[in-house]
């Protein structure tokens, strides 16, 4: 591995590979060393690398128009791409690009806060979240993220900490069975609009599949109809969280699908132009655009690159290309492939409890004893041995640690692009395979684990 400057990493102590380019599930690095991107980077490139048809609709698009501003113009570009996200969505009018997942989330705070206030009840402004969560780095949505290592720092400056409880059966917080729970996790949000009064509670906002922090905890079937059914009861908007899970990552468009549950508003990102280009979007249902529109009729947010035409050409030409390959049935019928051999390798190394997600989102937790599901010392770095063992045998995985202040838990995303082919994913497999041999053999030579 290259070692690399110190001018650009937030990490001073981390050693990264030098990118020199990308072919299909492929990266390459400067000194040649082929990596299998089993994660799409942070699941980003979800078509891979090195897609003419996208570089072309970049290149044509700067060579149109490369900057328009959004109080001044919007461009073809742009408003193609919201009404194919509107037609795509679960039941959503309206749509505003930023740059970021994290932006996203803070236009939909603002939103929910709008909304209430052109209603008349400003002081519906407490945003509830779960207590393992990710929604971005910004300081409003870090506020209602449940991800220790990232908020601890800055706890001062945020929202309550996150207090609903995780839709998290392996290890379900009321200690209850899939089969015979009623859904207490659900339950718990009712729990907590009541404690903060209803009257004060403007929204609940929740990822379809916990990402960043929870390694791809996927709700029990009924949770999010439960979660729609209380939020409309006490009057609380519904904020979905699809920067990860939109777009065909699960094996629908939007992972809310999967129940057919039509929240008030959305959130996109990361895959919406596979990353060729930062974008991301908020979208909005009738019901809060029009109070807004009868009400100031104004929004206040937005950012110097928002809805940038180069971007929206670009997301539009990959919105194109899913749809050209019948990507995300392709998703659907791949994952299911990878959940196989996933579990398969969960059967062979001890050290791995659980396997859990949807489409090509999986991630799996690693255990010291499967029996107990007892995690492993925070101090060993499971998860982080896990991902640097498999970036040396060329497989390139995302480690989840936000779980660490309540279960101490490690574990790591599998998401490698949609165009994954079977022979590809037998070689991810295999790396993976070996990378789990070599740190179960590590661990067990340093303490007899
Ligand atoms: N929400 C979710 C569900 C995410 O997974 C992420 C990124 N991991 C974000 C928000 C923040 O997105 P970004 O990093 O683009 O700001």
């Amino acid at each position: 591995m290259v070692q690399t400057s110190m001018l650009i990493k937030p990490n001073l102590n981390a050693q990264y590979p030098v990118v020199d380019y990308g072919q299909g599930v492929y990266l390459y690095d400067q000194q040649g060393t082929q990596y299998l991107d089993g994660c799409s980077g942070a699941i980003v490139a979800n078509l891979g690398h090195g897609l003419k048809q996208i570089a072309d609709a970049a290149y044509e698009q700067a060579l149109k128009v490369s900057f328009t501003y959004r109080t001044q113009f919007t461009s073809p570009a742009a408003e193609t791409l919201a009404q194919r996200l509107v037609e795509k969505s679960p039941g959503m009018d309206w749509v505003f690009f930023v740059n970021s997942g994290s932006e996203a989330t803070e236009v939909a705070l603002r939103l929910a806060w709008q909304y209430w206030q052109e209603r008349g009840k400003p002081e519906k402004r407490k945003v509830l979240s779960r207590r393992v969560s990710y929604h971005g780095m910004t300081l409003g949505a870090l506020g209602v993220s449940g991800h220790y290592g990232r908020r601890h720092r800055y706890n001062w400056l945020l929202h309550e900490e996150p207090a609903v409880a995780e839709a998290y059966c392996y290890r379900c917080p009321f200690a209850l069975e899939p089969e015979s729970c009623g859904l207490k996790c659900a339950d718990d949000l009712e729990r907590k609009i009541r404690q903060a009064g209803a009257d004060q509670v403007a929204a609940f906002i929740a990822e379809p599949i916990v990402g960043a922090s929870g390694a791809a905890l996927t709700p029990p079937a009924g949770y999010f109809e439960k979660i729609r059914e209380i939020c409309d009861r006490y009057d609380v908007l519904l904020i979905a969280d699809e920067v990860m899970t939109g777009l065909g990552r699960t094996g629908e468009w939007f992972g809310m699908d999967h129940w057919n549950v039509k929240p008030d508003l959305i959130a996109v990102g990361k895959g919406m132009s596979a990353g060729y280009s930062p974008i991301a979007a908020i979208m909005a249902s009738e019901r809060v655009m029009e109070t807004i529109r009868a009400g100031s009729g104004v929004g206040v947010f937005g950012h110097t690159y928002s809805g940038n035409p180069q971007s929206c050409a670009i997301s539009l030409a990959v919105l194109d290309y899913v749809e050209e390959n019948g990507l995300v049935e392709q998703v659907r019928e791949t994952g299911q492939r990878m959940e196989a051999m996933l579990r398969q390798l969960a059967s062979v190394h001890g050290i791995v409890g659980d396997v859990r997600g949807k489409g090509l989102l999986f991630g799996m937790e690693l255990v010291a004893d499967r029996a107990k599901k007892s995690c492993f010392d925070s101090k060993l770095q499971v998860a982080n041995r896990l991902v640097s063992t498999a970036m040396q045998n060329g497989l390139v995985i995302y480690p989840s640690q936000g779980m660490v202040d309540l279960y101490a838990g490690d574990a790591i995303l599998v998401a490698p692009p949609f165009v994954i082919n079977e022979q590809e994913l037998q070689e991810m497999t295999e790396r993976l395979d070996k990378s789990l041999k070599q740190v179960a053999q590590g661990l067990e030579s340093e303490i007899g684990k």
